[in-house]
């Protein structure tokens, strides 16, 4: 059986880069720079006073001068400080040829004609300088970057009205099994809710895919290989989810087979979720996930998210590691990698993992508020409380 580090490795060197296209800045956030964009002009385009105040050459001060007059943010940069004089200039504004300071209109006694200083200033006081955010040469932002709120005010700055960026996937999610209802009918005798397609379809766009609901496939190959055919037609990636094991009806890997999916590996030596179809139809990764809902959701986030991630050109396609301190004893057997649902809780200098006490690959109750999977490794047996292991964060406390 694979390990997971192995099949990530399969899977992520199978995935091809995505195609990019170009959005408005205004829809560009939570997604990735498909080129690195340089400086479009200096940032500030010239110098301009950082305060409300005066302009003033430091060396005439302290003293009284006359005000030549007021300069507001949006006039044009071609005042002219006269020696012996000063200017009323407003934050923003830019600043009279020949100031080398400002001074605060707070430390001036303003009359309206002329203007009282105490003390002189510091030559650059509250003087933002021509192109000291950004230069005429700077990078802005590199390619691969994920959008924030800062990337995108920069990028604004600087005039990018629309961006390249990474094609977001479109990810066909297909539920199988004869069990399945959908979420508003009620379930007759022997029959589920088909919660997956909503979980796995969060997950989709939690990661930066566009989910694409395929709806629910009966346990009888012919169908299957149907709706398998018909998922792809649209999809850049395929996620099943059920009838991967080796139960009597499960039918998935061979309906695959027959709707042209070329299967690479479909066990990993990991729990929850052992069983993971991974192949791909031409150039459109396919998975199938476990039925099981907590299988389902722990076997995406350690295959399925990185890839969606490497497919919108992120380099950081991992979550972030923590070292965290388990309170409780956990028994296992060594052979599978264990991913235990947990909340982390911060205790002086240490994390804790407070492992949710219902670990079962069924107790979809274990999802709600969880913080980490914590890795119990493959190799290893029982933990204690008290040991330290590895923390999957899937989002910051
Ligand atoms: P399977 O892998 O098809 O044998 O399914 C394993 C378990 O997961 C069974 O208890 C199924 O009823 C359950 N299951 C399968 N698919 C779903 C789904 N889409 N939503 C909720 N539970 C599911
Ligand atoms: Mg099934």
């Amino acid at each position: 059986m694979l390990s997971v580090d192995e099949a990530k490795r399969l899977i992520l060197s199978g995935v091809t880069a995505a195609r990019a296209e170009v959005v408005p800045i205004g829809e560009a956030d939570g997604r990735v720079l498909a080129h690195t964009e340089m400086a479009h002009r200096e940032l500030p385009p010239w110098n301009n006073s950082a305060m409300d105040g005066f302009a003033v050459r430091a060396a005439e001060l302290p003293g009284e001068l006359p005000v030549a007059g007021t300069i507001a943010a949006g006039d044009p940069p071609d005042r002219v400080l006269e020696p012996g004089t000063v200017w009323r200039i407003m934050t923003g504004a830019p600043l009279p040829a020949g100031a080398d300071a400002v001074v605060m209109r707070e430390d001036v006694e303003d009359s309206g004609e002329s203007a009282r200083f105490a003390e002189a200033p510091r030559e650059g006081a509250h003087i933002r300088r021509r192109g000291e955010d950004v230069g005429a040469d700077d990078e802005l932002v590199a390619a691969g970057t994920l959008l924030g709120p800062g990337e995108i005010g920069l990028l604004a700055a600087q005039g990018c009205a629309t961006l390249r960026v990474w094609r977001r996937p479109r990810v066909a999610v297909l539920s199988t099994g004869d069990e399945l209802v959908d979420v508003d009918t009620e379930p007759g005798p022997g029959q589920i809710v088909n919660s997956n397609a909503y979980a796995l379809a969060a997950q989709v766009r939690e990661a930066g895919g566009i989910a694409v609901h395929a709806g629910i496939a009966h346990d009888d190959p012919a169908s299957l290989t149907e709706a398998l055919r018909r998922a792809l037609e649209s999809a850049d990636v395929l996620v099943t989810s059920g009838g991967v094991s080796v139960g009597d009806f499960d039918y998935v890997k061979d309906a695959m087979a027959a709707a042209g999916v070329r299967i690479d590996f479909w066990k990993v030596a990991m729990k929850p979720g052992k069983p993971l179809a991974f192949g791909a139809a031409g150039e459109v990764p396919v998975f199938g996930l476990p039925g099981n809902p907590v299988s389902s959701m722990v076997v995406f986030e350690l295959f399925v998210r990185p890839a969606l991630l490497a497919m919108q050109g992120r380099t950081d396609t991992e979550r972030s590691l923590t070292q965290v301190v388990l309170t409780v004893p956990y028994r296992k057997q060594p052979g599978r990698a264990h991913y235990l649902r947990a909340r982390i809780a911060r205790r002086g200098p240490m994390l804790e993992a407070v492992l949710h006490p219902k670990q079962g690959s069924g107790n979809l109750s274990s999802m709600v508020g969880v913080d980490a999977l914590v890795v119990v490794p493959a190799d290893g047996g029982d933990v204690s409380a008290g040991d330290t292991l590895t923390a999957m964060m899937l989002h910051p406390v």
